[in-house]
């Protein structure tokens, strides 16, 4: 029966396999004992190996042990938890936040705390996996409107959102496109009918905005949102995730969010890392400042090959290939030529649109992408697509 599935989705060109990285995650990475120049990582500050973060893992380690011993509601709630919460709020500018162990975990707790059945989510097409799953465990009416179409989500809003609790959900940067949701408008419209936001800022945070703040201080938003969630596993270079916002909603998921009631409180060493990458972002800005350098670089050798891209404002600038088969192909001669950049394909992108999502981090040099569009340049000829 598995082995059906699994043939089935290898003749459709969709099956997937892991594959292991056999160094530290840099900007460039051995896989198969050879070293490739990686444009697929999410640590788009270096965080994940920077020696402050590190030795403050290490540190943690040595005074609290490598876990944390049980839930945070009975004995696991430890002194990095308590310093990293009171770190978030801080830097979110809340009366409080509450760490969740993954964005998975954060977005299908929350979701279901904020809303249930009787009520109504709104998602945006391209919103990520988690916010599905957790629209679909609240027992709400789900509808997704088209991707950032606002005049798609205000039809959806005037037809389930009258008389209803209702919850716009939508990610800040777009997980697979690279492009940002609609915020002020956005914003405006929710406040007409009265609906909740959740924007999920997993990639927006630590990278957008002056200050790393996330997609909210992009646009200049933050005071307009009670609540703000994001993610600790990516620009801030090691794992976990954030709820910011009141202190009754914090102390109202500490009691109903049943991804952080039943699940081990994470490690001590990932709490205390994600309180120095916070740090770190304020004491290096040098590092946003060669991210955004990097990804002028590598947008605008892109868009000059001829690559068809999105709409990205961000360091993910995908290359469309459409077919799923001819996505892998690209991926397979790019890592012949030195460059890993996976081929995304469905469920994770909609069909017909596999592409092989590349990022670009503060950590690559401008010889390593001169090398890396050299790559695609050859590849993108070899299969036709220049
Ligand atoms: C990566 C991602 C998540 C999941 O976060 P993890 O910490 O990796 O579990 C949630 N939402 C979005 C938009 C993401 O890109």
């Amino acid at each position: 029966m598995f082995d059906d599935d699994l043939q089935q989705l290898e003749e459709r060109h969709l099956l997937r396999q892991l594959r292991l990285i056999e160094s530290p995650t840099a900007a460039a990475v051995m896989i198969d004992g050879r070293s490739v120049i990686l444009m697929a990582s999410n640590d788009y500050l270096g965080l994940a190996t920077h020696p402050r973060l590190k030795q403050a893992a290490i540190a943690a380690t040595e005074r609290f042990g490598v876990g944390a011993g049980a839930s945070r509601l009975v004995s696991g709630t430890l002194p990095p938890h308590r310093a990293l919460e009171q770190a978030l709020a801080a830097f979110k500018g809340t009366e409080a936040a509450l760490l969740f162990g993954s964005g998975y975990l954060a977005n299908i707790g929350l979701i279901p705390s904020l809303i249930g059945s009787g009520g109504t989510i709104l998602a945006d097409r391209l919103c990520h996996a988690s916010l599905i799953d957790g629209g679909r465990l609240s027992g709400a009416d789900f509808h997704r409107y088209r991707h950032r179409d606002l005049d798609h989500l205000a039809a959806l809003l005037s037809k389930h959102a009258t008389g209803r609790k209702t919850l716009i959900v939508t990610d800040g940067v777009f997980s697979m496109d690279g492009d940002l949701a609609p915020l002020p408008a956005l914003l405006g419209l929710a406040d007409r009918y009265d609906a909740m936001v959740l924007v999920d800022d997993a990639h927006g945070t630590g990278v957008m905005g002056a200050e790393g703040r996330g997609t909210l201080e992009h646009f200049g938003l933050e005071s307009r949102l009670p609540f703000h969630m994001g993610t600790l596993s990516k620009a801030l270079g090691g794992s976990g995730a954030y709820v910011a916002g009141p202190d009754t909603l914090i102390r109202y998921l500490v009691n109903r969010a049943r991804s952080f009631i039943y699940t081990t409180a994470p490690p001590p060493a990932t709490a205390a890392a994600a309180q120095e990458a916070l740090a770190v972002l304020r004491a290096e800005p040098e590092r946003r400042a060669r991210l955004w350098r990097n990804r002028a670089q590598w947008h605008a050798g892109l868009r000059a090959l001829g690559f068809r891209t999105t709409d990205t404002q961000s360091p993910i600038i995908p290359v469309l290939i459409g077919d799923p088969q001819q996505a892998l192909t690209m991926a397979e001669r790019l890592l012949q030529q030195g460059v890993y950049a996976p081929a995304i394909r469905p469920p994770t992108v909609p069909p017909e649109t596999s592409r092989i999502r590349t990022t670009v981090t503060a950590e690559h040099t401008v010889e390593q992408l001169d090398h890396a569009l050299a790559a695609f340049k050859t590849v993108g000829a070899e299969l036709g697509l220049l």
